[in-house]
C-alpha cells in the first residue's frame, strides 16, 4: 500500500490558512454565545488565548461581558460586546449580520447561551416549557443560520453547540430542558451531515454537572456521590473540549457528541 507523506506542506495544503498560531494566517472571527459568565466566559477566553477575536455575547448582565472582554484583553487578546437575546430572532440575526458587516466572517460559532427553568411536568406551565425551548434550542436556529450561510461562502467552518447530559439520559424535573438539549444533540448531527463537504465541522459538547451559577441552588454535595469522579467540573474542563473542535486537530471530526461529565454517560 502507498504509505502517504504527511509532511508540513501536505498538511497545510490540506488546510488552507485555519492554524491560528501562523503569524501569516488572517486572524479568526468566534462568537461565543452567553460569553458573560460561566462555561461561555471560558470559552471566550480559550479562544482568544488561542489567537481568535472572540465576540462576547451576553442579554442582561453587561458589567459581567465587560468583566469577561476586560480579561480577554489582559491576557493579550482582542474582542467585543455584543448583547443580543438568542431567544429572539430579529435581534439575533442583526447581531450576526453587524459581526459579517464588520468582520467579514465569523470562523468559529459556539452556541453555548443556555437556561434552565426546573419544575415536575405535572406543575410546568406552558410559559415555562416555551421559555426554556426558545432559548436552547430555538437559540441555536436563530444564530446559526445566518453565520453557516457565511461560512459556507468562505467554505470554512467551526460550530460547537453545548448540549447536556440531560440531553442524553433524560433527568426528571427537566422535561423542558432535557427535551431542547436532546433536540440540540439531533440538530448537531443534521446540520453536520448539510455541511461537512463544505470544510465545516459541527459537534456538541455535552457537560454534566460543572460549577457556575446555573448549578449554584442544586445541591452538588450530594449529586457528586452520584458522578463517577466524585467531583463537578469546572468551566475550564468544557472550554477545553471546546477549544479542540475548533482547532486543527480536529479537523475531521463532525458531528460528534463528547461527554465532559466525569463518567455520568
Ligand atoms: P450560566 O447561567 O452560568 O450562564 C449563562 C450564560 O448564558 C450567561 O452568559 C447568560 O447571559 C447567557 N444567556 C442566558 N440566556 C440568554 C439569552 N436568551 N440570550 C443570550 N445569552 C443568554 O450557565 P452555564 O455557564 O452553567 O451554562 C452554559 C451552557 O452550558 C448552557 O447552555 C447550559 O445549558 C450548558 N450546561 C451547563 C451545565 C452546568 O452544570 N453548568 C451542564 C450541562 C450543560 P447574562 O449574563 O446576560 O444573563
Amino acid at each position: 500500500m502507498e504509505s502517504i507523506n504527511f509532511n508540513e506542506r501536505n498538511y497545510k495544503s490540506m488546510n488552507p490558512s485555519t492554524n491560528p498560531t501562523d503569524p501569516n494566517a488572517p486572524k479568526q472571527t468566534a462568537l461565543v454565545t452567553g460569553a458573560s459568565r460561566g462555561i461561555g466566559r471560558c470559552v471566550a477566553l480559550d479562544l482568544a488565548a488561542t489567537g481568535r477575536h472572540v465576540c462576547v455575547n451576553y442579554v442582561r448582565n453587561e458589567a459581567a461581558a465587560r468583566e469577561t472582554l476586560s480579561a480577554i484583553e489582559e491576557a493579550g487578546g482582542s474582542g467585543e460586546i455584543i448583547p443580543f437575546d438568542v431567544a429572539d430572532q430579529a435581534q439575533s440575526e442583526a447581531a450576526v449580520k453587524a459581526i459579517l458587516e464588520k468582520h467579514g466572517k465569523i470562523e468559529i460559532l459556539v452556541n453555548n447561551a443556555g437556561i434552565a427553568d426546573d419544575m415536575l411536568m405535572v406543575r410546568m406551565k406552558p410559559e415555562t416549557w416555551q421559555r426554556v425551548l426558545d432559548t436552547n434550542l430555538t437559540g441555536f436556529y436563530n444564530v446559526t443560520r445566518l453565520v453557516v450561510k457565511n461560512m459556507i461562502r468562505k467554505q470554512f467552518g467551526r460550530i460547537v453547540n453545548i448540549t447536556s447530559t440531560s440531553g442524553q439520559m433524560g433527568q426528571a424535573g427537566q422535561i423542558n430542558y432535557s427535551a431542547a438539549k436532546a433536540g440540540l444533540i439531533g440538530a448537531t448531527k443534521a446540520l453536520s451531515r448539510e455541511v461537512s463537504s463544505r470544510n465545516i465541522t459541527v459537534n456538541a459538547v455535552s457537560p454534566g454537572f460543572i460549577e457556575t451559577e446555573m448549578t449554584e441552588k442544586l445541591p452538588l454535595e450530594k449529586i457528586v456521590e452520584t458522578i463517577p469522579m466524585k467531583r463537578a467540573g469546572t468551566p475550564r474542563e468544557v472550554a477545553s473540549a471546546v477549544t479542540f473542535f475548533c482547532s486543527d486537530q480536529a479537523s475531521y471530526i463532525t458531528g460528534q457528541i463528547l461527554g465532559v461529565n466525569g463518567g455520568i454517560v
